[in-house]
This record gives C-alpha cells, structure tokens and sequence, in this order.
C-alpha cells in the first residue's frame, strides 16, 4: 500500500493531495487560510488583542529528546511561514503519549564507527507512562552524560575547547531541569537545540497545558456528541483509502470508541476509556492492569467532559487534527499525520458539519534528493558544531 512518500512522488498522487486539501507547496497553502472559526487558542496565545484578524497555522510533534531531520522539516515550514503577512505560528509538543511510542522519546543513539550506541535518559519500566507523568533520575542523567562526555570526545571533532563549551552548555540544561519530569527536560533541551542549531524557536506549548485550560474541551464533547456518526464515517474512510491503496495509517475503530486516554492514578499507566451506554447513561470505563478501575459519568443525553476534565490525567487520541479544525487556519502535518488527517478531514465534513482546515506537508518527506550530511541527528550536529541542514 502507498505510503505519503509514494502519493509525493507522483503527480497523480500529488493531484489527489490537493483534491483532499493536502499541499506540499507552502505558498499555495499560505493564500487560501482563512481566520479560525473558534477563539479559545487565540485567546490562550494572546493573538487576539494583538491582531484579531490573524490566521494561525498549527503543528504538532511527540517530544523527544533529539530529532531526525524529517521531523525538524515542520519547523523549517514554519519560519518559513511566519514571515508571511497576517499570518502566525504555533507549535504543540505532545507530552501526553506513551513514553514507549517513539525510541527517541526516552533516548538517543550516538554513532560511533559503523554502529550506533544508545544513552537512555529516562528510568526502565515506564514505556506505559506518559511522557508527561515520567519522573527523572537524577543519577541515571548523570552516568548518561557521562557516557555522552566520553562519546562526544571519542568522536575527535576537531577543535577540543570549542566542543567541550558546546558539550557544557548541553550539560547545564540537562543538570538544571535533572528533577523534573521527563516531558519538560526534552522540551528545555529542545528549545536549547532548536535556539542553538536555527537560531530560532516556534512560539510553543505542551498539549497538556492546552487541555488543562480547557482549549479543546468543547471539540472533544462535540464528538462525544456524535460518537456513533463518527465511528461509521472513520471506518468508512479508512476502508476508501485502502480501495484507493493507500496505507490509513490507523486502524478501524470499534463500537466502544472513546477519542481519550486517562493515566492511572496508581501507577500512571495510560488507559484508553471506553464507551459504556448503560441504562442511567453514558459512562467513560477503564480497568488497569494493577486492578484499580474507573467509571466517569458522561451524562444521559447530552454528552460532558465534566468529571474527566478537572483531572489532569486524561488526553485525547490521534483525533486531534479534528479537535484543533475550528481553532486553527491550516495545521502542518507530518509523515503518518498527513494520511490519517485525510480520515479526520471525512469525519468533520460530514459528521461534524466542519470545513476541514488545509494541510501542509514538507515536501522533503518525498525522501529522495535531500538526505542531510553526517548522522542523522539534531544533538550530534549541534555537538559536532556542523550547520544544521535546511532538509
Ligand atoms: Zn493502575
């Protein structure tokens, strides 16, 4: 089945892209925003005051502790982006997935002669926790830049007191946020990079903070409110993509469907709520393996989140695209994101009665022509003191 790169790589797939409102050329993109329909986000950015009639382009990344540079390629998208007129830009680092879904969530791979040698910054036994609920060891962050001082130096790049200043400032971020949890040491040491190897850094917030002040509360109802719509639509189009044979990405959803995540009280595993229609009402259920269970009462005929959102611990599902459509003017999508945005692009138009917003993918993700030199990696260019690649 094709993948994102594939579409790319052909102009009938690009064609199909566009008809779906997929653009791989920001100009393009940047001429068809429109002002978001909703002002919660605007309001959180404090855009509002500033510039009422500004669009706002979105995207979205896991934060890691170090990047390839496939995914750095949104961040070049969008300083590209914000130099365009009435146009700003904004980036939501997810911290509410499981610290186990990506390798780089938890560490980092230092390439030494034909291998590469992983340095582990988060403790074991928390792949099941989300990145935001994963609590450092002080000790274990110490060994590990240990192990990275002697990397780095093994490595021989050159001049020995300009890297060793490069290696210290890396370090002083690192020891400074050493008690913190796992969520805000990659995002400070992002920032760090980021400011360090573009010399700029997108207006940024963690997703957890947009839940917490309730920004997508109302989109997440209104699915609540159509579940049933909602998960024909979704598995509608997933088997359209497959006929199409294009890769969905993700997987049908079943009769039980909820768009959220709540992370045990107990231990913190993330759990995924699921739908009960009993005969009082609806209920959001979860049982964790350690026994503790959870029931939250949704309501009998019009769906809340009330009983979930003042908790802190829960988060939404890759619906995401679908919860920021009437907060954003256009949202930058990545590899995977782009192919399950189209299924959400169905949910919204014709379950939710929503204009889907368009998405730009950087056109790198084509894959061929623009393999950056060196390692792929945004903390070993930064220690090797080489330019970071424009992808
Ligand atoms: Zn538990």
């Amino acid at each position: 089945m094709q993948l994102l790169s594939d579409l790319l790589h052909s102009e009938r797939g690009r064609d199909f892209l566009l008809t779906r409102g997929i653009f791989s050329e920001p100009g393009d993109f940047a001429s068809i925003l429109a002002r978001p329909e909703r002002t919660e986000l605007r309001g959180f950015l404090g855009l509002d005051k500033e510039a009422p009639d500004l669009k706002l382009v979105c995207s979205g990344q896991q934060i890691y502790i170090d990047y390839h540079f496939s995914v750095l390629a949104k961040i070049v998208l969008m300083r590209y982006l914000i130099n365009q007129p009435g146009l700003a830009a904004f980036f939501i680092w997810h911290d509410t997935d499981r610290s186990g879904s990506d390798p780089l969530i938890t560490k980092f791979e230092w390439p030494m002669g034909s291998k590469t040698y992983p340095i582990k910054i988060a403790p074991p036994g928390k792949i099941e926790v989300e990145t935001r609920f994963v609590e450092l060891d002080p000790d274990l962050l110490n060994k590990a830049l240990e192990t990275l001082k002697n990397y780095v130096f093994q490595s021989n790049f050159g001049d020995k007191a300009a890297t060793r200043q490069r290696f210290n400032e890396l370090k002083e971020v690192f020891l400074h946020n050493n008690r913190a949890n796992l969520s805000e040491l990659n995002f400070q040491v992002t920032s760090f990079l980021l400011k360090k190897q573009f010399g700029w850094n997108p207006g940024a917030a963690m997703l957890s903070g947009l839940l917490s002040n309730d920004i997508l509360t109302a989109e997440v109802e209104l699915i609540l409110n159509n579940l049933s719509g909602y998960v024909q639509v979704y598995n509608a189009a997933i088997e359209e993509l497959q006929e199409l044979d294009i890769d969905p990405q993700v997987h049908p959803l079943a009769e039980d469907y909820l768009p959220l995540y709540y992370s045990c009280e107990v231990d913190d595993r993330r759990l995924r709520l699921l739908h009960l229609d009993g005969q009082d009402g609806h209920y959001a259920i979860a049982r964790c393996k350690c026994g503790q269970e959870y029931r939250f009462f949704l309501g009998s005929k019009v769906l809340s989140l009330t009983e979930i959102s003042q908790s802190g611990r829960w988060g939404p599902d890759v619906s995401l695209p679908v919860l920021l459509n009437r907060q954003v003017s256009g949202l930058i999508m990545g590899k995977s994101s782009a192919l399950y945005g189209l299924i959400m692009k169905e949910v919204l138009a014709k379950v939710l009665g929503q204009k889907p917003v368009p998405f730009l993918i950087p056109k790198s993700l084509a894959g061929a022509g623009s393999v950056a030199e060196g390692y792929d990696s945004l903390i070993y260019h930064y220690l090797a003191g080489k330019e970071q690649p424009l992808v």
